[in-house]
């Protein structure tokens, strides 16, 4: 890893240079729905459309071998980049969206009524929908890990909620709502203790700390490219071999088949077996290029970087009258969510945009954390390793503004 410098790696990213309205310099503070691009993941997908382009798994010519040489390299990069054993236990997806349908899917054909799958209070909608439709399939059960008022998860609560009818425990790592950092390992540690099965919503941890599937002791690890400085529409799930080796496939179609007749088909082996279709090439190898920039910078440095950037903006935020944050978790990482006194969030994300100061306002694809604090919405900023104290010195300006506007 080379040394941590914001000025320099804000370099790498085109579109920070770039101004907004009538030049307004922008101050990029939603990380959390999507992160910037480096110019090496652009260049990346450039050189690969214009030299490389070709379908992989299947061609003989020079081509499609090399497509597949990258793309399976690729993989082995977000191996690295997660710490899995096997790059097998790789496969790529749209997204964490995508990677949690993947599974639920699966799950869907296991549970039988009576059994109960947990989620807890602080997740994504794509973290608790498709578990909802599992059970809806199956007749199982779905029961909730409640939150604390401080954003935490309330792990007195575990032994109620998770029992020996617990099939699967999904929760996120971080809260893209809130920002809270979970303690896994005592909610690991439950579901081992039953034979549960776990699957980390990474989403919002990948980005911002190093992650160790072996670790942390799940069963599954989704995350998506997009918020991890990599393309959109391409994402990874991580499953230990024997759980993947007994999920159902997701689709059916080319590439995911060892056999095929009209009679019956077999399917290929992992990760292949997940993967019908023609992939998305140019993503997968994109989502490559950006984790090995990332594991160039040290996501040891990145982490240490926003740990003080994060801790700056929670110590200026608190200084503006009026101000409260929802969430005060023990562990943060990425997002710092708030309200502002007599205030609506689309009104104050509204006057900051016209700051040039990209924030995201509402319920943050989390309605039910929305209700746990029984509000409609919050104002997030959400931080990425390029972000620097002159931009939340930009925000706090931008937020005086505001209240001058509406206060
Ligand atoms: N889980 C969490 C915690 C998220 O923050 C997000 C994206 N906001 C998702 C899941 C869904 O990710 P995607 O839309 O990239 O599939």
């Amino acid at each position: 890893a080379v040394a941590f410098d914001v000025e320099r790696l804000r370099a790498d990213f085109p579109i920070l240079q770039r101004t907004v309205y009538d030049g307004t310099p922008l101050v990029y503070l939603d990380n959390a729905a999507t992160t910037q691009k480096p110019r090496a993941v652009l260049d990346r997908l450039a050189a690969y459309y214009a030299n490389e382009n070709a379908n992989v798994h299947r061609g003989v010519h020079f081509l499609s071998a090399e497509g597949t040489e990258n793309y399976e390299t690729a993989r082995r990069s977000v191996q690295r980049f997660l710490g899995a054993a096997h790059a097998h236990e790789v496969v790529f997806t749209r997204g964490t969206t995508e990677a949690i349908n993947l599974v639920a899917h699966g799950f869907a054909s296991r549970l039988r009524e009576g059994d109960e799958v947990v989620v807890s209070a602080l997740e994504h909608h794509a973290n608790i929908v498709p578990w909802q439709m599992a059970c809806e399939r199956s007749g199982a059960t779905l029961r909730v890990i409640p939150a604390l008022d401080s954003g935490d998860l309330d792990l007195h609560r575990l032994g109620d909620v998770i029992s020996t009818r617990t099939r699967l425990v999904a929760v996120t790592h971080t809260s893209n709502a809130l920002g809270t950092v979970n303690d896994l390992r005592p909610i690991v540690e439950a579901a081992r203790a039953v034979d549960a099965a776990v699957l980390i919503d990474g989403a919002q941890a990948a980005p911002h700390a190093p992650v160790d599937v072996q670790a942390l002791g799940a069963d599954f690890f989704v995350f998506s490219g997009h918020k991890t400085f990599g393309p959109t529409g391409i994402g990874a799930l991580w499953g230990r071999e024997a759980w993947l080796e007994a999920l159902p496939p997701y689709q059916g179609g080319g590439d995911m088949i060892d056999r095929v007749t009209f009679e019956r088909t077999t399917y290929a082996g992992l990760p292949a077996k997940f993967e019908a279709g023609t992939p998305h090439v140019a993503g997968g190898i994109g989502l490559g290029t950006a984790l090995d920039y990332l594991m160039e910078i040290g996501m040891d440095a990145v982490a240490a970087y926003e740990d003080g950037l994060i801790a700056y903006a929670e110590e200026r935020l608190a200084e503006v009258d009026g101000l409260r944050f929802i969430g005060t978790p023990q562990r943060r990482a990425g997002a710092i969510s708030f309200l502002l006194d007599g205030i609506h969030p689309y009104d104050a994300g509204t006057v900051l945009d016209r700051l040039g100061i990209a924030v995201r306002t509402g319920q943050h694809c989390a309605q039910p954390v929305m209700d746990r604090f029984g509000i409609d919405g919050t104002i997030r900023a959400s931080f990425a390793f390029y972000n620097t104290r002159a931009d939340v010195d930009a925000l706090v300006d931008g937020l005086a503004k505001v209240q001058a506007l509406f206060g």
